[in-house]
């Protein structure tokens, strides 16, 4: 056969195959819902200059199947659709959220008088030891011999030590008081204080021990477990059953009506196993009201986390529409407030900063890639991801030495097994982010999730002012959340605002501006970046970072339908009152996870979600 009469007839197969998929689409299809009358920003585009502004929507099946006219998504609607006229309302893609912990916030604001997932018992006030230890006895009590107690302990001070906790057991007197049952106090940060009989039981799994089994003087275990241990533990801990994952699960789900209030759709985060679980079961059940993507924590300062990594291949992007992974969480590579492990060390006299009086972090904050016995397993588990394949999401790294650290641990990756340009490996927040650093991540491929110091209205005692306080106004202003940097070396940066109660729309809105409500001053006004680019950093951007560009972050047709509209003219308000931009309406996947009660009235929906005072939200 010649060749031009093959391509006549493998066009006309080609073009009759296309005409009746298209045909029978439109004939069968009556859509769940059309949106007219509006003024849809698609960000259909890549450059976010061009991108296409049109009058309506509809969707089916949870997918949009038109974007265009009035009279085209019209079409569409029969007897069943629910039509809702815009009203000339600006609707935007559902917002996708890079960087927000809800697991976290779960049992703080929904199980404050329940038994936390993975543990025995309800949470225990420590004041004293006397008191703690008769707290915990009558714990035992009525408990099977040889049975487990795993409580979370709450005292004054910072916990983050462990042995700040006032008034702490030791190993031997937790012993003394259970000398047949394992005992672990789970503090924060999943740091740990056990008995013997619990510290026995990884130690028979890992005779080679792990790190920080914190040890006296002696040499013998204090029984304070730090990051590695103090997770690794959690492998002996009763399991969740599947009765207690469905009691708790609702929980969990209520918790997300709060992101999906803020105009969220997908929310990207690091995930413990114990919260997989519970997202697990609400995507099996249909009832997640956000997306997911998460970060899989399983190898968090794990010593064996090649192998962890080798045994459970888990490629970015795949999963369940409303829960898939985005790539592995191996721990957060420095500490200290509220920039990490610096270059230079913190001045003692900053009065912005009282906390770093007495330096409690270090000189130069914590730097888990510099210091044993982290920083080969933290250094090793980034090796051990770029191996296998992975990604890596959802930690952070603030400090601006901790950027140099971890660009050199993704080159190392790069020389020995290749491809990183083309994972995604994340940084989050961009606290700091020089020329020179920023040109090494765009050729290293990083998605950087950023965020724009909250609150709006003092950037003093954000990672702005720390910076100030280190390197001076003109340098703190240039390097901190450097968007306008980030965007012409062809990166995505996404947008995040990640604190309980934070506002996206204030965020977007500090990204445009760069302005201190509070004194007016701009900070760095040479790395603002326009609105459209603001939107492309919660919307397609975004996307990007969790893997699904080609399902979420725009409104085309066959993107899963997800939308947001809103009480303001994106476009057009000034910029100055983007904070005060309110969700009406939130969809996703079809359905109404978010409805204001006024809107919905007015167009005959369900009043739906999460409620709160104005001045709930931070903007
Ligand atoms: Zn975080």
């Amino acid at each position: 056969m010649s060749c031009l009469r093959f391509a006549r007839l493998f066009l006309f197969w080609f073009g009759l195959l296309f005409c009746l998929s298209h045909s029978s689409v439109q004939a069968q299809i009556t859509a769940d819902w059309v949106f007219y009358g509006g003024k849809v920003l698609t960000a259909n585009t890549d450059d976010p200059a061009n991108f296409t502004v049109v009058q309506a929507v509809a969707i089916y099946d949870g997918k949009f199947v038109v974007v265009g006219t009035d009279q085209q998504a019209l079409a569409v609607a029969g007897p069943n659709t629910r039509r809702v006229n815009l009203r000339a309302r600006t609707v935007l893609p559902g917002l996708v959220h890079t960087h927000l912990h809800v697991h976290n916030q779960t049992p703080a604001h929904h199980l404050r008088d329940e038994i936390h997932p993975g543990m025995t018992d309800r949470g225990l006030r420590w004041t004293t030891k006397e008191e703690g230890l008769a707290k915990l006895r009558s714990m035992a009590q009525g408990k099977e011999p040889g049975g487990w107690i795993v409580v979370p302990v709450e005292g004054e001070g910072d916990l983050d030590e462990g042995d700040d906790l006032a008034g702490a057991p030791t190993l031997a007197e937790l012993d003394q008081v259970f000398p047949d049952r394992p005992v672990s106090l789970v503090l924060a940060d999943r740091f740990a204080i056990v008995n013997s009989r619990a510290l026995n039981m990884m130690l028979e799994r890992y005779p080679n021990g792990v790190p920080e089994i914190v040890r006296g003087p002696d040499g013998k275990p204090t029984g304070l477990l730090r990051n590695a241990a103090g997770r690794t533990i959690g492998e002996f801990y009763p399991a969740l059953t599947p009765r207690r994952v469905a009691e708790l699960a609702p929980y969990y789900k209520k918790e997300l009506e709060e992101p999906a209030a803020r105009g969220v759709t997908t929310l990207s985060t690091r995930m413990d196993q114990v919260s997989l679980r519970m997202y697990q079961y609400l995507a099996k059940t249909d009832d997640l009201p956000v997306r997911i993507a998460y970060g899989d924590q399983s190898g968090t300062f794990h010593p064996l986390s090649d192998a962890i990594y080798f045994g459970a291949p888990q490629l970015a992007g795949v999963g369940h529409p409303w829960l898939w992974n985005a790539g592995i969480s191996p721990g957060p590579q420095d500490r200290g407030g509220p920039v990490g492990c610096t270059h230079k060390p913190y001045p003692e006299n900053d009065s912005s900063f009282p906390q770093w009086r007495g330096h409690p972090f270090g000189p130069n904050g914590t730097c888990f890639m510099e210091e044993d016995p982290v920083s080969p397993i933290l250094r090793g588990s980034i090796l051990a991801a770029a191996r296998h394949g992975f990604s890596l999401v959802g930690t952070h790294q603030t400090g601006d030495r901790t950027i140099d650290d971890y660009l050199e641990v993704l080159e190392e990756a790069d020389r020995l097994y290749g491809g990183i340009a083309d994972r995604r490996f994340s940084i989050d927040h961009c606290y700091y982010l020089s020329e020179e650093q920023a040109q090494r991540a765009a050729r290293l491929g990083v998605s950087p999730s950023c965020q724009p110091p909250a609150p709006l209205n003092d950037a003093e005692r954000t990672a702005f002012g720390a910076y100030r306080a280190l390197y001076g106004l003109e340098v703190a202003g240039d390097v901190v959340v450097p968007f306008q940097r980030m965007v012409r070396l062809g990166m995505k940066p996404s947008i995040h605002c990640e604190s309980h109660r934070g506002w996206d729309f204030a965020c977007m809105q500090y990204a445009i501006t760069r302005k201190d409500n509070k004194d007016g001053r701009v900070w760095g006004p040479q790395q603002r970046i326009n609105r459209r680019q603001a939107l492309y950093g919660y919307t397609r951007w975004a996307a990007w970072h969790t893997h699904q560009e080609n399902k979420i972050g725009s409104i085309e047709v066959g993107k899963w339908g997800d939308l947001v509209v809103i009480d303001k003219d994106f476009l057009e308000i000034d910029e100055d009152q983007i904070a005060q931009i309110n969700p009406l309406l939130t969809i996703a996947g079809g359905k109404v996870t978010y409805s204001e009660p006024n809107f919905a009235s007015s167009v005959g929906l369900p009043s739906v979600g999460f409620r709160a005072p104005a001045n709930w939200w931070n903007r």
